[in-house]
């Protein structure tokens, strides 16, 4: 894809005041997802030249970036889902949000020691979310080879609590 395709494609994101609570600006990816040259060059860009053989994504809008990425790298997906979901969970992490917990749990027969992983997510806001993504993926013997989102709210330095990984953003804010 192009640059000016990238560009145009992180354009579609839209912006919510106020969601899901006051003083929350929400970045939604719908309109870029539901878009086929945008979704396709998010895709492609978000995986670029990274060594992965299974792409892991965080629930919910990971799923569906995760799914693409796969699909277009030729690997498999796993997604990391949040707690009370799953038949049968291999491990699961416990972190702090801003207002209260949350838990990711990874599902059971999905990552083998040793395989090299691509975690994806639409949005890094604080890096709770992808921080605990990455532990749970090292604690079961993997590897995380890099995280990689469309959009880094760079003012909260999520960064800063995803140390140690390759963090790729298509977009910062
Ligand atoms: P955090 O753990 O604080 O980095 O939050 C990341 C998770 O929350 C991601 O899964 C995002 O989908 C979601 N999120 C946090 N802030 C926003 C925002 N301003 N717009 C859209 N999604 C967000």
């Amino acid at each position: 894809e192009t640059d000016a395709e990238l560009v145009r494609s992180v354009d579609l994101i839209r912006e919510v005041p106020d969601f899901p609570e006051p003083g929350v600006l929400f970045r939604d990816i719908g309109p870029m997802l539901s878009d086929s040259t945008a979704l396709r060059a998010i895709t492609a860009a978000l995986g670029r030249d990274l060594e992965f053989d299974v792409v892991a994504g965080v629930e919910a809008r990971g799923f569906l970036l995760g799914a693409a990425v796969a699909q277009h790298f030729g690997t498999g997906v796993i997604g990391l889902r949040k707690p009370g979901k799953l038949p049968a969970v291999a491990d699961s992490i416990s972190y702090e949000l801003e207002y209260g917990h949350a838990t990711l749990e990874l599902p059971a027969d999905t990552l083998a020691a040793g395989q090299r992983v691509l975690v994806v997510d639409d949005v890094l806001a604080t890096g709770g979310t992808l921080g605990a993504a990455c532990h749970l993926i090292a604690q079961a013997g993997a590897e995380v080879t890099a995280a990689a989102v469309v959009m880094e709210l760079t003012g909260l330095r999520g960064r800063d609590n995803v140390s140690g990984t390759e963090i790729r953003t298509l977009l910062k804010a």
